[in-house]
């Protein structure tokens, strides 16, 4: 990759902040230090959980029922991390098999309505070589989402009126134009991203059996992370994304 030095950086702090992601943990992973940063300077922060994380065990006797219990409030728990004063949802939709359909797009469209975000962040569903589906469609179902939600003859069933964010902000983006820093705030993620007890083996690779330095590694990598990242654009640790401010 290029250093891209036109890039933007620190925004002013917005007031109401909307991560909606695939799974439990993904809006941690890549925006927890920028979420935890606003959180602490007054964002209202809500996080949107498309799936219900059925698939996030390696364990194949696991009782799926307990597993999406755990996630919802291992979510939850990260959230508070983060400072979160906002909304954590679920959508509830099946793990691993995550469609974009008219429904789908309503249901976040009415998650836009109701909580009026300033920005939204979600996947890049335009991310090259991507593997997983559901990151690939919940970017699709968010940006038609913010479509449908800023409109008013969408979905004209809605409780709440319509809204268009002012940003909408895609993380693990394909080509990132901004970079926020996170200077000071990468423990916070990390303490947030551990509160998914149940991922600590098939997310952050921490083995149960030699944890504290599963635990060790893992925080470091997050940190190694942030540098890089920033180091695309000569700024200090940071978060990427490829925001788009005209919607
Ligand atoms: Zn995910």
């Amino acid at each position: 990759m290029t250093n891209q030095p036109h890039a933007t950086n620190d925004v002013d702090v917005p007031a109401r902040v909307l991560a909606i992601s695939a799974h439990p943990d993904d809006s941690e992973l890549q925006a927890g230090g920028t979420l935890a940063k606003w959180a602490a300077a007054g964002s209202e922060i809500s996080i949107v959980v498309c799936t219900d994380g059925s698939k996030g065990t390696w364990d194949p006797h696991a009782d799926l029922s307990d597993l999406i219990a755990t996630r919802q409030s291992e979510q939850r728990e990260a959230a508070a991390r983060l400072g979160a004063t906002g909304t954590v949802g679920f959508c509830e939709w099946v793990d691993g098999e995550l469609v974009h359909s008219r429904a789908n797009v309503g249901v976040l469209a009415a998650w836009i309505r109701r909580l009026q975000p300033t920005i939204v962040l979600s996947h890049d569903p335009w991310k090259r070589y991507r593997l997983h589906p559901d990151h690939r469609a919940a970017g699709f179902l968010v940006t038609d989402a913010i479509v449908a939600a800023r409109d008013p003859h969408f979905f004209p069933e809605h409780e709440h009126a319509y809204h268009r964010p002012d940003e909408l902000w895609l993380f693990e983006a394909d080509e990132p134009n901004h970079a926020e820093s996170v200077n000071g705030w990468v423990d916070q993620k990390i303490q947030a991203l551990e509160a998914h007890k149940s991922q600590l083996e098939s997310t952050m690779h921490i083995d149960p059996n030699d944890e504290a330095h599963g635990r060790a590694a893992f925080a470091q990598l997050m940190q190694d992370t942030a540098l890089a990242a920033g180091s695309l654009f000569d700024r200090g640790p940071s978060e990427t994304f490829h925001r788009l401010t005209d919607l």
